[in-house]
């Protein structure tokens, strides 16, 4: 191989960017990571790293000037309280970012373009049973999207294909299956259910009942990380241009979920189930078939296993903060 391919990674101040920054600075690539943040809880590993809104077009063409490869992240997303209620927004600036992300690599003559999409794409009629047939990915066809969130990847999905077939541009798009682990947001109303469980987890004595958001017996299939970002580097290495599942194959329910997270942190835990609050679909699972032709691999990571590492990292976290001085007490301290 000649010289490395410079790299982009937008996102790259938040959960799956970086650590696909630090995967892909460790493989020896030249990484700008971009992002309208910092990463929230240690440093970026990216070669450099800028500040930029991509909703506008002059910061699109800042980030991809001069880089071969982009892996495209970007997007204003959270969990399932926060995309149902930020519908406009979602939609708004996400159509800005890979709109303008998209015609901005192809005017600097990036050579591959990856897409972040999202299981939300899948239509609504297929997953209204715990039960859930795994979804294979034409059946995101006929579409019956997420409304908002869901509707707005599928059709960026499609835009990468225009760019593709009309522009030569070699585009990825990877639909994503509930990716967890260390280093995601944790809470504040974006984190996604792993997370909530393990900090309510935390936060709970031996014997405490938590909330749970609906009847629990939803399904879901969750993905580490680390897999994650294993999976969109092999995919950007592959000829595979439509769009391809990324996650497990593993269905549980948010019960089950919750006994998983209660029995790593070795606590007895009730569930009081609150049915007002949103719980998504009722049933999702994946269909990997695609994935293991395409990338001849497969994810390596445990539920069990991902959970434990999450539990342990929110558990220092939620630690870490008890320890430090309440503002007020800090301002004193400095005055
Ligand atoms: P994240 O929210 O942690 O990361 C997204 C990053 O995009 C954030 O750091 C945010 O600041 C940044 N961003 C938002 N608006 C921006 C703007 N205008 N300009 C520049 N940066 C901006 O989310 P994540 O979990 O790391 O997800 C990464 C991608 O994967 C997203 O496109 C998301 O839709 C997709 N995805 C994630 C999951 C999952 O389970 N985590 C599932 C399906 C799809």
């Amino acid at each position: 191989m000649g010289e490395r391919a410079t790299v982009l990674v937008t996102g790259a101040g938040g959960f799956i960017g970086h650590h696909l920054t630090r995967y892909l600075v460790d493989k020896g690539y030249f990484v700008r990571g971009v992002d309208v943040k910092f990463p929230d809880f240690e440093p970026s590993a990216a070669s450099e790293f800028r500040i930029l809104d991509l909703r506008r077009w002059e910061s699109c063409l800042e980030a991809t000037r001069d880089m071969d490869h982009v892996y495209h992240l970007a997007a204003n997303m959270g969990g399932i309280g926060f995309i149902e209620t930020n519908k406009a927004a979602i939609v708004h600036d996400n159509t800005l970012i890979d709109t303008h992300m998209l015609e901005a690599a192809r005017i600097v003559g990036a050579v591959r373009f990856l897409y972040t999409s999202s299981a939300c794409v899948y239509p609504g009629y297929l997953q209204n049973s715990p039960e859930a047939v795994p979804l294979r990915e034409q059946d995101a066809y006929p579409a019956d999207a997420e409304d908002g969130y869901g509707w707005q990847k599928l059709m960026a999905e499609r835009l990468c294909r225009h760019y593709h077939e009309d522009h030569g541009l070699a585009t990825y798009a990877v639909r994503f299956h509930n990716i967890f682990g260390p280093l995601g947001t944790w809470d504040g109303g974006r984190e996604k259910s792993p997370a909530a469980i393990c900090r309510k987890i935390a936060l709970a004595a031996d014997g405490d009942e938590i909330e749970v958001w609906g009847d629990g017996r939803q399904t879901r299939s969750y993905c580490y990380v680390d897999d994650c970002v294993e999976g969109i580097y092999r995919l950007m290495q592959s000829d595979h241009h439509d769009p391809v599942n990324l996650g497990q194959d593993r269905m549980v329910t948010i019960n089950e979920l919750v006994d998983m997270v209660a029995r790593i942190a070795g606590k007895a835990i009730g569930k009081r189930h609150d049915l007002a609050k949103p719980q998504g679909v009722r049933g999702r699972n994946a269909d990997l078939t695609v994935m293991r032709a395409t990338l001849g691999w497969e994810p390596q990571v445990s539920l069990e296993q991902g959970l434990a590492h999450t539990y342990a990292w929110i558990s220092d976290q939620i630690r870490q903060r008890s320890q430090r001085p309440a503002p007020a007490a800090a301002a004193r301290v400095q005055a």
